[in-house]
């Protein structure tokens, strides 16, 4: 079967938004779906609303279908609930927003299982510049959260990061590894929501992690993006020495616009397959849908 590992999707806050279940829902992932990868691994983010209300509906959704997914927090309790044919759902946290911009709040949302933060959203907030800020870094509240996130562990998210923010955080975290986990390369599509080549040659000497984002608007510029794009992405963040930091974070759920040809996680297999015609060895592809980030997971958080 197909490995699936994606580090970003944003499926709390659609069922929060629009309802329907974990189980099935019309939006771009469900368990239904899902289950056509294995092993299978998934960040679920907090994101739009606050971790006291997206964790009660991932909860309750979890324990109406406790066969099929369990929330892990180390490698070791994806292994085993991969190995039961479950989902290893992970929560993330993107934007610190989600636990009112406090320590406290990132400690409490640790101790019920969030293993990665993002300090900002878009916007600038307290702590840090967002990627559609004023172009701000850190803030000296900002680097004690992060230093706090670091210290629990959680992995350190940097994609919807201000440039400068990037740079404070990849010396604050040094060498640990940190991931952009849903963002692709500024040089093949220019958006600030993707990376520029320091950036990217910046994460894969940490030995972390990049997420390929399969949002439309991410992936070309002008045109209705194609499931070839990604590709591109791909082969830049490869032709910088990735293979072993280049993975998925395609944005399902946080995205009103897939490559054409795509309308959720069931076509995944279709970019399987996409990279094994163009060649691909594929123990590079199931590197790229599962171990890469699996490795994070296991540095950072523990075996
Ligand atoms: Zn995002």
């Amino acid at each position: 079967m197909i490995p699936l590992f994606d580090a970003h999707c944003d499926t709390l806050y659609a069922l929060q938004k629009n309802g329907g279940s974990l189980a099935r829902n019309a939006g771009h992932f469900d368990l239904t779906r899902g289950a056509a990868f294995a092993p299978a691994a998934r960040f679920f983010a907090v994101y739009g609303f606050p971790f006291g209300v997206l964790y009660p509906l991932f909860a309750k959704n979890a324990a109406a279908c406790q066969d099929r997914i369990a929330l892990c927090r180390t490698a070791s309790e994806a292994r085993a609930t991969a190995a039961a044919g479950q989902l290893a759902a992970f929560l993330s946290l993107e934007g610190a927003e989600a636990v009112g911009l406090s320590e406290g709040g990132l400690e409490d949302a640790w101790r019920q299982g969030a293993r990665m933060v993002s300090l900002t959203w878009n916007h600038d907030n307290p702590l840090a510049g967002g990627a559609s800020g004023d172009g701000r870094g850190l803030s000296e509240a900002g680097r004690a959260f992060l230093r706090r996130a670091k210290a629990l562990p959680m992995v350190v998210d940097v994609s919807h990061a201000s440039d400068r923010t990037f740079w404070d955080i990849a010396e604050e975290m040094g060498g640990t590894p940190f991931v952009a986990s849903h963002s692709n390369a500024r040089v093949v599509c220019p958006h600030r929501r993707n990376l520029t080549d320091d950036q990217a040659d910046a994460l894969i000497r940490a030995n972390g992690f990049i997420g390929l984002n399969l949002y439309a608007g991410f992936l070309a510029r002008g045109r209705q993006a194609v499931l070839s794009d990604a590709l591109a992405h791909l082969e830049h963040f490869l032709s910088r020495g990735g293979a072993g930091q280049v993975g998925l974070g395609c944005d399902l759920d946080g995205c009103d616009d897939l490559p054409e040809g795509m309308s959720g996680v069931q076509d995944m297999e279709a970019l399987y397959e996409l990279l094994l015609r163009e060649n691909y060895p594929e123990a590079l592809v199931r590197d790229i849908f599962y171990n890469n980030l699996i490795r994070v997971v296991e540095t950072v958080c523990g075996m």
